[in-house]
């Protein structure tokens, strides 16, 4: 049977094709045994892509690493990333046939395999692709045409539910949800939505005890605490909830945000072990325009922008973001309700091409990846903040690595 947090007591698997990617950077040995997620981004990496290792190999490696825990991302949805480009994949909008046959069955087969019966595999299933029915689809000015389509074919739910009941059949699988994070889904007309379809597609898996927790923040940059104001503080008898970071958001870092949705979601029928995950591999925010204190007490505007750790353009940013840097290391029951803190997104891998370019994993150019970009509804029409340079998502940024590593906080 399952234990109610699948990283107590175990040591994580570290991946090797990552660790020696970091190594190889200068000052990279000092996070290179880290444990990082792996990534099940498209078919082929089921048994390899272009040389590299596939599923088998890295359960195989984990064995010999003497790993207890895990850490794969399932992410080859159909119509994958409705609302932005950089990680579009290889599966059409109608591709659910093939996504049930030839990646979630070929994946619980391998799983299945009795060789593997004591790793905990944890599986962050499909990021994005709830959260984005609710927010970016219908009358919502941040729409796109291709999250409409996603909702009214069923597929991101009928995808995700099939994926949850496959893989939550294996007794030593470990199902996590993608809950976005606080500046996506920390507004009331997102938050609660987004609970109750995740409810339903747990249901429509056959049990909601399919999923034994969620995950907030991967590959964002979301602080994990911002220690210098709350929600609830005053400027001259305004809230802060109206300055222009916060925006009316309910919440304002990560760990506030997890902890309020894991009850939001217990509300919504999920059992009460249910464990939350925060990826902290880029969320550091240290270096020299780390805040020390809070801002001035002059205007809303002045206290939060002074004070706040996340040094983001725009809380809607979300590519390559400059000025950030590594996050708490990967942690078990860090706080109450958080099975861990993890490194999801492994830091070094881009998060997309800051230009075009031409490429065979389905990848479109994002320009929320482009540096000169002015924005769209879904960043309030802000700058991009993104850094100049970035490869294909995915592959290996060494300028972004380094600049993590120079403001990681805790410091390295
Ligand atoms: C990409 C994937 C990649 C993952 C981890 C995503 O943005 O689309 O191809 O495996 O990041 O770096």
């Amino acid at each position: 049977g399952r234990v109610d947090n699948p990283y107590a007591g175990v040591k994580a698997y570290v991946n090797p094709e990552w660790s020696a990617h970091a190594a190889a950077e200068p000052g990279g040995s000092r996070i290179a045994n880290q444990p990082t997620g792996v990534w099940l981004d498209r078919i082929a990496a089921i048994a390899g892509a272009n040389g590299s290792m596939g599923l088998r190999a890295h359960l195989d490696a984990a064995l010999a690493q003497g790993a207890g825990v895990v850490q794969l991302v399932v992410y080859d949805l159909p119509g994958r990333d409705c609302s932005a480009l950089a990680s579009n994949g290889e599966l059409g909008p109608t591709d659910l046939p093939r996504y049930k046959s030839e990646f979630i069955d070929p994946i619980a087969a391998i799983l299945g395999d009795a060789k593997y019966k004591d790793l905990r595999i944890v599986t962050v299933v499909e990021i994005d692709s709830l959260p984005n029915l609710v927010t970016n689809t219908g009358s919502k000015p941040t729409a796109t045409p291709a999250c409409d389509t996603m909702k009214a074919n069923g597929n991101y739910v009928n995808g995700v539910a099939y994926a949850l009941g496959k893989l939550g059949a294996l007794p030593n699988v470990y199902n996590y949800l993608d809950v976005g994070h606080h500046g996506w889904l920390g507004w009331d007309d997102n938050f609660g939505p987004s609970a109750d379809l995740l409810a339903q597609t747990a249901q429509a898996s056959g049990s909601k005890a399919n999923v034994a927790g969620f995950i907030t923040n991967t590959a964002n940059y979301g602080a994990l605490k911002e220690p210098y104001f709350t929600i609830d503080d005053t400027v001259n008898g305004t809230s802060v909830r109206q300055s222009k970071w916060i925006d009316w958001n309910r919440y304002t870092d990560e760990l506030s945000y997890a902890q309020a949705f894991r009850n939001r979601l217990v509300q919504a029928g999920f059992d009460s072990g249910i464990g939350m995950l925060i990826d902290t591999s880029r969320n550091g925010w240290g270096g020299a325009a780390r805040p020390s204190g809070p801002g001035p007490k002059t205007t809303v505007d002045a206290y939060v922008d002074g004070g706040r750790l996340d040094r983001r353009i725009h809380l809607g940013n979300w590519c390559n973001q400059s000025g950030a840097g590594l996050g708490e290391r990967p942690k078990t029951a860090p706080e109450s309700g958080i099975d861990a803190y993890v490194w999801i997104k492994p830091p070094g891998e881009s998060d997309g091409a800051s230009s075009e370019i031409p490429n065979d994993e389905g990848k479109g150019f994002d320009r929320m990846c482009d540096p000169t970009y002015t924005g769209n509804p879904r960043n309030n029409n802000n700058m991009s903040g993104a850094l100049a340079g970035a490869p294909l998502s995915g592959h290996w940024f060494s300028a972004q690595f380094q600049e993590l590593m120079r403001n990681a906080y805790p410091a390295l």
